[in-house]
């Protein structure tokens, strides 16, 4: 199944020059939805997880279903004060300015196995951030996965110490 005929492109959004890369197409399609979750799972090769953390907000689609495919558990990372508990918070570069992102300061126990997920790979620093979130709980990852990576924004790049693995490449 050819995943990529279920991702739409829409120019000019959320601002001009950007190619947004909407997968509305293969989440509103059983058959799409349930072959990208098993490829998704597949990609993992049995390994043990105990946490999927999936990165605000569309990461929020697969990493739950995900984990429970897992038998693990669902962390959210979200953007700056919209967790209610204690957090960890990390800020990150963006082409202009900075942005924040937060974790349940319990949400990850020292020497626990955790899985990353969003569903756009671009240039890497929102996953990176995440990344140094889980370590510096002590978590030890064991793979970022990514729905789509957009390869000319080399974001695997900053993701060097970790495996990396995407569905789609564009
Ligand atoms: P980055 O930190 O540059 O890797 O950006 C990753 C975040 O931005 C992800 O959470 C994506 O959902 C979103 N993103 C970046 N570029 C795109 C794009 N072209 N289409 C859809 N989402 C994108």
């Amino acid at each position: 199944m050819d995943l990529k005929n279920y991702i739409r492109d829409i120019s000019d959004f959320p601002k001009k020059g950007v190619v947004f890369k909407d997968i509305t197409p293969l989440l509103k399609d059983p058959i799409a939805l349930k072959f990208a979750t098993e490829a998704l799972l597949h990609s993992l090769e049995n390994r043990r997880i105990d946490k999927v953390v999936g990165i605000e907000s569309r990461g929020f689609f697969f990493a739950p279903m995900l984990a429970s495919g897992l038998k693990a558990g669902f962390v959210p990372v979200r953007k700056a004060g919209k967790l209610p508990s204690k957090t960890l918070e990390e800020v990150y570069s963006l082409e202009y300015g900075t942005d924040t992102v937060e974790i349940h300061s319990d949400s990850i126990v020292k020497g626990e196995n955790v899985l990353i997920h969003d569903d756009v790979l671009a240039t890497g620093g929102t996953a990176k951030a995440v990344c140094n979130l889980v370590e510096k709980m002590g978590g030890k990852i064991i793979q970022c996965n990514f729905l789509i990576e957009l390869d000319f924004l080399k974001g695997r790049e900053k993701l060097k110490k970790y495996a990396v693995k995407s569905l789609m490449h564009y």
